[in-house]
């Protein structure tokens, strides 16, 4: 990277589209859930019947509110929708529903963590360990212009060997929040550390599934490039369909390639739209770029403004829950996790509830950490499962924990008691007696099999007396087998030093 490109600098400003998990849509009572046959979720609102009027879904606004507080915005008192007008069929209506003039949040804030200095060389690896994780990182600013309410469109199906196009409205009125960050990020790590933290806020205020792979999550990149060390931006394109990390990675590099290349040819780079085809690792222009005035916005009549009153914002503000860095504070200070241990617990805000609640319980939480950090994250990759698809009561893996522990149970058998607790939600305790996997511990029955391994083997026993400490081991494992495995080897231990001894 030296040389020639080092002159110019890259510049990014993101607008990411969220669609929020409520349960209705914003305008009307259709259901938003996804993945139901084509057109059932739909009423003359969502479809545009003339005649029809949208009623304000007063969930969106708390949404939108909630995110908007947690970028740190400014609330607008009094907020407005309004008419964004353009015509294509997946709009029925022949204008959205969107904010323009007066948005819910404007002016805000957020903070993204950055890999350390050495790590920063690796422009654009949007994978791998998760973000600042281990604690050594270096922190950014993006500002955040607005934060706005409108509404999905239909969905366009193109049928593969047919000569139409079909459409489904399911979509069509879906809410959805804009978030739009001022030109700050200046590479794709960057731009990939915001999206993530966005993707985190809306996972930790369970306003949307916050996944870009699913689409849950829509990224277009507002990128420019000027030379480093200009106070004047240059000028950009917006780059569309970005499904992943990786695809906005891969856009980043080679829209700044191109705007490069266009300049040094003393060509100008055009202000247009374009669309990322991942497979080709090109783009390609698909409208010049519109102004504001091409879509004749205008105040929207059938929906009457919010007042949105001091005391609404406040009781928002105080229903926000604790958030990732928060979290990973806490764990290091209280429980003395590592930096790292803490990233990978919070990196969901149910795995670390949970966490937290078995870590209470079983007064541990270095164990609990260690049975999260192990076995609980192992099994959901085993299986391909979400940290939110775990429902297991943390009472039942402390109690597990403690009888580990107390040497009840060994590792094998804890691990499969686990599995239970995981699938089942099974009460440990009972489990493990109703299956026989707990330890022998009771100190009769181990001393007698102790008892039997040392008079079957007098010469090693005089071998041990005369100093070979080495065949204590093959006392112990000889135990262990006389009781199938189920002994508490502590115990054991304990039992055969105490024999061995006592003759002596
Ligand atoms: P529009 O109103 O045309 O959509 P905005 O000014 O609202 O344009 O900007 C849209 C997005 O583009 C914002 O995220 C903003 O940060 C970003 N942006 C604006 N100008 C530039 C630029 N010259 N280079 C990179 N990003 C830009
Ligand atoms: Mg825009
Ligand atoms: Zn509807």
């Amino acid at each position: 990277m030296q040389g020639e490109e080092k002159q110019y600098e890259t510049v990014i400003g993101l607008e990411v589209h969220v669609e929020l998990s409520t349960k209705t849509k914003i305008f009307c009572g259709c259901s938003t859930r996804f993945g139901a046959p084509p057109n059932t979720q739909t009423c003359p609102v969502c479809t545009g019947m003339p005649g029809s009027l949208p009623v304000l879904n007063r969930q969106v606004v708390e949404y939108a509110l909630a995110l908007g507080l947690a970028l740190h915005c400014e609330v607008n008192r009094y907020c407005r929708f309004d008419r964004k007008n353009y015509f294509y069929p997946d709009n029925p209506q022949n204008y959205q529903i969107s904010q323009l003039y007066l948005p819910v949040c404007y002016d805000g804030e957020v903070e993204i963590a950055l890999a350390g200095e050495q790590e920063e060389k690796r422009e654009g690896n949007g994978n791998g360990a998760p973000a600042g994780a281990a604690g050594t990182g270096r922190k950014k600013k993006i500002r955040i212009h607005e934060l706005h309410m409108e509404e999905d469109a239909g969905k366009l199906v193109h049928e593969e060997n047919g000569d139409c196009s079909l459409v489904d409205y399911n979509r069509s009125g879906v809410p959805l929040i804009e978030i739009v960050s001022e030109p700050d990020m200046r590479n794709a790590e960057e731009a990939i550390a915001y999206l993530e933290k966005l993707c985190m806020l809306c996972r930790y205020l369970g306003i949307s599934d916050g996944k870009l792979q699913e689409g849950s999550l829509r990224a277009d990149v507002n990128l420019s490039v000027r030379e480093a060390g200009s106070g004047t931006l240059g000028t950009r394109t917006e780059m569309k369909n970005l499904n992943s990390f990786r695809a906005v990675s891969r856009a980043v590099a080679e829209e700044r390639r191109r705007q490069i290349a266009l300049l040094k040819e003393g060509k100008k780079v055009v202000q247009e739209t374009r669309r990322w085809d991942d497979t080709k690792g090109g783009s390609y222009p698909i409208r010049s770029k519109e102004d504001a005035e091409d879509y004749r916005y205008f105040p929207e009549p059938d929906v009457p403004p919010v007042v949105i009153s001091r005391e609404w914002t406040d009781e928002i503000r105080s229903r926000l829950p604790e958030f990732k860095e928060e979290k990973e504070e806490r764990y290091q200070k209280e429980f003395g996790l590592s930096a790292y241990d803490a990233g990978v617990l919070t990196q969901s805000r149910h795995l670390a509830e949970l966490f937290e609640k078995t870590a209470v319980l079983c007064g541990n939480p270095k164990k609990a950490a260690n049975w999260f950090m192990g076995e609980v994250l192992r099994l959901l990759k085993e299986r391909g499962r979400e940290p939110e698809e775990l429902w297991f009561s943390p009472e039942h893996l402390a109690a597990l924990i403690k009888a580990a522990e107390q040497g009840k149970i060994n590792q094998a058998n804890a691990q499969k008691v686990f599995a239970e607790i995981v699938e089942r939600d099974v009460e440990p305790l009972s489990y493990m007696k109703e299956q026989g996997l707990e330890t022998l511990s009771d100190e009769g029955a181990l001393r007698l099999a102790a008892e039997e391994v040392l008079a079957g083997n007098p010469g090693l026993v005089a071998e041990f007396r005369a100093g070979k400490e080495k065949v204590f081991g093959f006392f112990v494992g000889q135990v262990m087998k006389k009781t199938k495995g189920m002994a508490d080897p502590g115990k054991v231990n304990e039992l055969l030093r105490q024999l061995l001894g006592k003759t002596e």
